[in-house]
């Protein structure tokens, strides 16, 4: 049976297109249920018993949710307890045009065998099938056809000759919806009616989003934020000017502050600055917001105090916190424009990891939950599992924030286990970084080579065979995954030919199938201290396409014939077949190279490579490529408690930046080459410079040395840094180049159709790109497919020339790249706690790094560690502080604290609270009398410099 329906269209060029749209009904649509006996199914999903204790429904059920009922309580959905359901396609299309989060959700269940949910084709079934009336909205269109679908379940289901019968319950918490569904005789109930009906299962209460009607349960009556404008005044205040709109960035270090970036014309951006409860007006990290500019006069300075919720407050109590927000002069010339919010155009919350902090009340059922991420705001929940859910790490999400509640409402969502345990906190390390970590599906595996693999005839007659060339690799120790190995021979007219070699990872994953899908959403592999979240399987990750010694392999290789001032003569680009010699680590490349015994080809090799890189790396220093510094450790691991045993900063060698130089070379001649032959739809990485006013801190640090750093260009930078010393002070000038890495921009990934800025600053090369790990980067792996198509060596597919589908896909690289990183740095303080747990109390020398209003932030480069002293304490009178913003200084009590001046702090962990584990820094000198020494979360921060 076939319906056809006709609309016409304008197109984009102003003409009309006609469109017929056919529409079949089909016979063959099953219902999925092992009862039924009328359906011709070979495989069922919805069970016989479908049995849940409850005190509404005493009989099997199937539930039937509509769409918002998925929207809104998908983690009731989640949940192990609710099993069969059924899942219409009215259903499901709404849920993947209103949340694509919510729909894979979705999908993961009613791919889930153990839950047995199932799709229903209702808008195909002959019989569930409905056109939508004259007047009637496609709202209350597909609300009908779900009443509709249900009617035909309940009938459907009614006919099958068991004596058990089988109900459908429709779950929704629509009035009108439910109201005319008890007309048509169907079952229905809200979902929270349903939930609270599960008398075996009480805990699933917890479970339940509070929607709408219930929200005011939990709050006072008193009025606290100011009114969130409608979207329709909003959006008349954007076009006219009023508002602006931009992302709120909540501050780390101070719970009263945000920041709202205003996306302006190109690159222009604004920053508004949010100070204050009611400024804030109920806005969360991320979210979407309008905010509307102050008078001029009403303009602030950034506070320079470290702020931080210490405990619940009662919902009347702000105007305290308020004050000390405000307290201290703040020059004229730092105030920035600053504003208020006035509504949220778009909601950005996501799952939240923490731990819950109960209420002191006995048989308190309400409970504030505290966010992992300092940026979060504590969250209201409501559970009767509170005994239990005490120290453990839980999910928590949030369902609104009424405008007279200090807090956000949310409930519960799942356990991650208990706090301190190491792969529990891994796991709230990756959920709070929104690193996929999911075991690979069966599908992508599918896609894997079977083994065992072989390089075949076919594969050989379209490669270079490179396998009797000197090849080597050169990695950190336990390197398993081998992106890249080089060699260096000498060629009979006197030059030299040296190839990098880097795994043809692309051969294996083809586009568009699901090992390519998984691999581009996931965009990086993550390191974290002794575990490794891998982008592709580890079949390909550390052997197929790992370059290990002595086994065959496919590579994509570089090769260029270089003379011997190092300047390149020739380049080209292969698919090639090689057999590495020899994986070294560093070091051992290093003895190598160093030792005059050693004349084997392999070290003969290495030789060769290591004098043309430090003639390479002379050149591109010249040109103004910047070498910045940041303090790098290491933690060795015990491979069996996974704790940290030792800590050591890592050390580089000669042959660290020998790899790196001929990284870089590819890396340029790849980039320079995809672009001439695509020049829209290059995926290439670039490196703004910063705006100067980035740079005032630097210039401050400097000119209390009496020193001046010129900061015009990267040659000026990198010139004025290398003059900077201080007699006596060997460590300054680290210091410095620590202080300049903060300075400096994110690279990022862009297409280069859509941009007109390539340069990257931080390298000195006008253009650049990433083709060098393929196996841990998704970025190289399209760079690869480029090349690949480039020298025709691959075919093209639509995708690979789609500016903006690949401008997309960067803007997802950028992101998990940000977010692998955060994700590391974490992972390593973690690992810090833990080393100083089972060393005690540590008394270390450090450097003050940054002045605040209140506390000092210290460096201790023997742990690269950086934390707070805070100068202030609760329970205590504060010492005198005077701040002086334009030194910077802090004086206390009479001392005189300046950045850069060397302290000594006590470093140790304070255990007493599991569910705040923390480091604690104080002074130990200078000696001031008086002073009392608040404890401090200290954070580890290494910003690196981009290759
Ligand atoms: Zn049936």
């Amino acid at each position: 049976m076939l319906k056809s329906k006709t609309f016409v269209k304008k197109t984009r060029s102003g003409g009309i297109m006609k469109i017929v749209r056919e529409h079949y009904l089909r016979d063959d649509i099953w219902c999925g249920s092992e009862v039924c006996t009328e359906c011709k199914q070979e495989e069922t999903v919805l069970q016989k018993d479908a049995c849940i204790e409850s005190n509404l429904c005493s009989f099997p059920h199937y539930l039937l949710p509509d769409t918002n009922i998925v929207l809104s309580q998908i983690d009731i959905l989640e949940d192990p307890l609710i099993k069969n359901v059924i899942i219409l396609q009215t259903v499901l299309q709404e849920v993947r045009h209103r949340s694509a989060p919510i729909y894979k959700r979705l999908k993961d269940i009613l791919h889930d065998k153990e839950k047995h949910f199932y799709t229903f084709t209702n808008e195909h079934h002959r019989e569930t099938y409905i056109e939508r009336e004259q007047g009637e909205s496609a709202n209350d269109r597909n609300d009908r056809a779900i009443r509709i679908s249900t009617k035909w379940y309940s009938d459907h289901l009614n006919n099958t000759p068991t004596d058990k019968r089988l109900k459908v319950v429709l779950l929704t918490n629509d009035r009108g919806n439910k109201e005319k569904a008890e007309e048509s005789g169907l079952l229905t109930y809200r979902c929270e009616e349903y939930v609270k009906s599960l008398i075996a299962n009480p805990e699933l209460v917890d479970r339940l989003a509070l929607t709408n009607d219930d929200k005011n349960e939990i709050t006072s009556s008193k009025v606290l934020f100011p009114e969130h404008l409608p979207l329709s005044r909003i959006q008349s205040g954007i076009k006219s000017g009023t508002f602006q709109q931009g992302t709120f960035r909540a501050s780390r270090d101070n719970y009263l502050e945000a920041t709202v970036f205003v996306h302006g014309e190109g690159d222009d951006s604004t920053e508004v600055l949010i100070q204050g409860l009611q400024n804030l007006n109920r806005a969360v990290h991320q979210d979407l917001v309008a905010v509307e500019i102050l008078p001029l006069n009403q303009w602030v300075a950034p506070s320079s105090v470290v702020l931080q919720d210490e405990g619940p407050k009662e919902d009347d109590v702000t105007e305290e916190e308020e004050a000390e927000l405000k307290s201290g002069p703040s020059g004229a010339a730092s105030r920035k424009p600053t504003g208020r919010v006035v509504g949220i155009i778009k909601r950005n919350w996501r799952p939240f990891c923490g731990m819950l902090f109960l209420s002191q009340i006995k048989e308190a059922t309400r409970h504030l939950f505290t966010p992992a991420d300092r940026r979060i705001p504590r969250i209201r929940i409501e559970t009767r599992q509170a005994a239990t859910l005490a120290g453990q790490r839980i999910m928590v999400a949030v369902d609104g924030w009424p405008k007279h509640s200090r807090y956000p409402n949310g409930h519960f969502v799942r356990s991650l286990g208990s706090a301190g345990d190491n792969e529990t906190e891994t796991e709230v390390l990756l959920l709070e970084h929104d690193v996929p970590h999911q075991d690979f599906s069966q599908a992508v595996l599918s896609f894997l080579p079977k083994m065992p693999w072989n390089i075949t005839e076919e594969d050989m007659a379209v490669r270079e065979d490179l396998r009797n060339l000197t090849v080597c690799s050169v990695d950190p120790p336990g390197c398993t995954d081998i992106d890249d190995a080089l060699h260096c021979r000498d060629l009979p007219n006197g030059n030299q030919e040296v190839g990098v070699h880097i795994a043809d990872v692309s051969h294996f994953i083809r586009p568009g199938n699901a090992m390519d899908l998984e691999a581009a959403n996931r965009g990086t592999t993550v390191y974290l201290t002794g575990r490794r979240i891998d982008m592709v399987p580890e079949l390909l990750s550390s052997n197929l396409c790992s370059l290990r010694s002595s086994v065959e392999r496919l590579a994509f290789s570089c090769i260029w014939e270089i003379n011997d001032k190092a300047e390149i003569v020739k380049t080209r680009f292969t698919k090639s077949v090689i057999n590495s010699k020899a994986s070294l680590t560093y070091a051992e490349a290093q003895m190598r190279i160093d030792d005059a015994n050693m004349n084997d080809d392999t070290t003969k090799s290495l030789r060769g490579l290591n004098r043309l890189a430090k003639i390479l790396k002379k050149r591109r220093i010249e040109k103004g490529a910047l070498t910045l510094s940041s303090p790098e450790v290491r933690f060795h691991i015990d491979s069996e408690t996974h704790d940290p045993i030792d800590l050591q900063t890592k050390e580089l060698k000669e042959t660290n930046s020998m790899v790196e130089e001929f990284m870089l070379l590819a890396n340029i001649s790849v980039a320079q080459k995809i672009y001439d032959e695509f020049s829209e739809c290059a995926l290439l990485r670039k490196h703004p410079a910063p705006p100067p006013s980035n740079y005032d801190i630097l210039n401050k640090a400097a000119k209390s040395k009496d020193l001046v750093i010129h900061t015009d260009s990267a040659k000026a930078l990198a010139d004025s840094l290398d003059a900077a010393q201080v007699d006596g002070f060997p460590y300054f000038n680290t210091l410095l180049r620590i202080l300049a890495t903060r300075c400096m921009m994110q690279a990022v990934y862009f297409c280069s159709g859509m941009d007109s800025d390539f340069h990257h600053y931080g390298l000195a090369s006008p253009i650049y790109t990433h083709f060098t790990s393929p196996i841990r980067r998704y970025s190289d792996i399209i760079v690869h497919r480029l090349l690949a198509v480039a020298i025709g060596a691959d075919s093209t597919y639509p995708d690979l020339m789609d500016k903006h589908k690949q401008s997309a896909l960067c803007n997802n690289l950028n992101y998990r790249h940000k977010m692998a990183q955060y994700a590391q740095r974490a992972s390593v303080a973690y690992h810090t706690q833990l080393f100083f747990k089972s060393r005690g109390i540590l008394n270390e020398e450090g450097f003050i790094l940054f002045v605040r209003k209140n506390a000092i932030i210290v460096l201790i480069p023997k742990f690269g560690l950086e934390g707070t002293v805070f100068f202030e304490n609760k329970d205590k009178p504060s010492p005198k502080l005077i701040f002086n913003e334009e030194a910077p200084s802090l004086t206390v009590e009479g001392h005189s604290f300046n950045m850069f001046d060397k302290v000594k702090v006590t470093i140790s962990l304070d255990a007493s609270n599991v569910q705040h584990q923390k480091i604690r820094m104080s002074l130990v000198e200078p000696v001031i009398s008086g002073v009392s020494v608040a404890p401090s979360e200290p954070e580890v921060k290494r910003a690196k410099l981009d290759r």
